[in-house]
């Protein structure tokens, strides 16, 4: 039986690592954590039992109320750190909507644990530490994120050297084909192929999305900004491709479901059954491939900017990003603005490299820039 520990519970990434592991067998969530949710956190906790629960957000209002002992409750960010610690799990599972587990990733990456990773924000911010980590550990990490779970089972037992190109799929999100004048946030959160959070569907609508998983991709495989490319694929059924070097392509295709890059990444280099309904190749009736728009899309060059400047830019693209998305949400400025202030403060920083204490105080210094133009 692995042990898995379940970061970011309540989000749907997390409900369906719940709904993958309910049907696997071979499987036990043995924490899990969110980041304010409390509520369906302990409804999680009634019905899967796990030793220790975390809630991230100090400040929750039902921090005091909770008195009981099983499962044992866990605060803050320190809270992560120790449950990963006394937990002894095999598998971490992170699917926070921002790179607030970093520090308890580390732990994990040390303590040789399996990382399932969805957050994309880690690698973005921290990636050269964290895949620096890895390789001295020699730990197992497998991407969540469809895009990079294709890419990773298309590059499998491949040689390097044979791969000229990777080449991301996306979407287009709700905009590919229509204006992007006087936006409002329902007309956002209303993706046309994935149900998603409110951050990554906000992400998805500017394309941010896919810039962030430009430098996913960049960490995840050490492939330079210039041989990662982005083609618009509106029917979300091939998830990604590679080039070799002699032209040919490899996709990897599949119903567009999250439980399946889920499943992938608990059992990998094995493939089990999956509740997924298969795709039925035969019935599909088109597959279409398109250059992206930067013009109307800014934010995936802004992001192909920060990759090749490096250092702490990926960084301040990556908090300018999350924070301009929340004062979108909040209806505090427009869908246009949020490139624009991402371009102002990248502008204004002077990236450098750092440890994670200084790309905290970076992501720190971005978030009040962003603030600072709002108010
Ligand atoms: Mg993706």
């Amino acid at each position: 039986m692995k042990k898995v520990i379940l970061f970011g519970s309540t989000g749907s990434i997390g409900c369906n690592v719940i709904r993958v592991i309910r049907q696997l067998k071979g499987f036990q969530i043995v924490g899990l954590a969110t980041y304010r949710n409390y509520a369906k956190l302990m409804k999680q906790a009634r019905d899967i039992k796990p030793r220790f629960i975390g809630l991230v957000d100090r400040e929750h209002p039902e921090k005091r109320s909770t008195r009981s002992r099983t499962p044992h409750v866990l605060y803050g960010e320190e809270g992560l750190t120790a449950m990963i610690q006394r937990a002894r799990a095999d598998i971490l599972i992170c699917a926070f909507a921002s790179s607030v587990g970093i520090n308890s990733i580390i732990t994990a990456i040390r303590q040789g644990m399996r990382i399932c990773l969805a957050t994309k924000e880690i690698l973005v911010s921290y990636g050269d530490i964290v895949m620096a980590m890895v390789k001295k550990h020699n730990t197992e990490l497998y991407p969540i994120d469809s895009e990079h779970s294709a890419i990773y089972q298309c590059m499998e037992s491949k040689p390097k050297d044979d791969i000229a190109r990777i080449i991301l799929t996306a979407s287009g999100g709700p905009f590919l084909h229509r204006s992007i004048k006087n936006v409002r946030k329902k007309d956002v959160l209303n993706h046309p192929v994935w149900n998603m959070g409110a951050k990554i569907t906000v992400d998805s609508a500017t394309m941010m999305n896919k810039g962030l998983e430009v430098i996913e991709a960049h960490h995840l495989f050490a492939f330079p900004a210039d041989r990662i490319d982005v083609v618009v694929h509106p029917e979300a059924l091939c998830h990604s491709l590679i080039q070799f070097a002699d032209g040919t392509l490899l996709a990897q295709m599949s119903t567009p479901d999250m439980r399946l890059p889920i499943q992938y990444a608990l059992t990998a280099p094995r493939r089990m059954k999956s509740a997924v309904k298969n795709l039925d190749i035969s019935k599909t009736d088109r597959m279409t491939f398109s250059p992206p728009d930067l013009k109307k899309f800014p934010c995936l060059t802004l992001a192909y900017e920060a990759l090749k400047i490096g250092g702490s830019m990926p960084a301040v693209l990556n908090a300018t990003n999350d924070m301009a998305v929340h004062l979108f949400l909040e209806g505090r400025i427009t869908f246009q603005e949020i490139p624009r202030i991402i371009k102002q403060v990248m502008k204004q920083h002077r990236p450098r490299k750092g440890d994670i204490a200084a790309y905290k105080r970076t992501e720190e210094w971005a978030r009040n820039m962003v603030r600072q133009y709002v108010c």
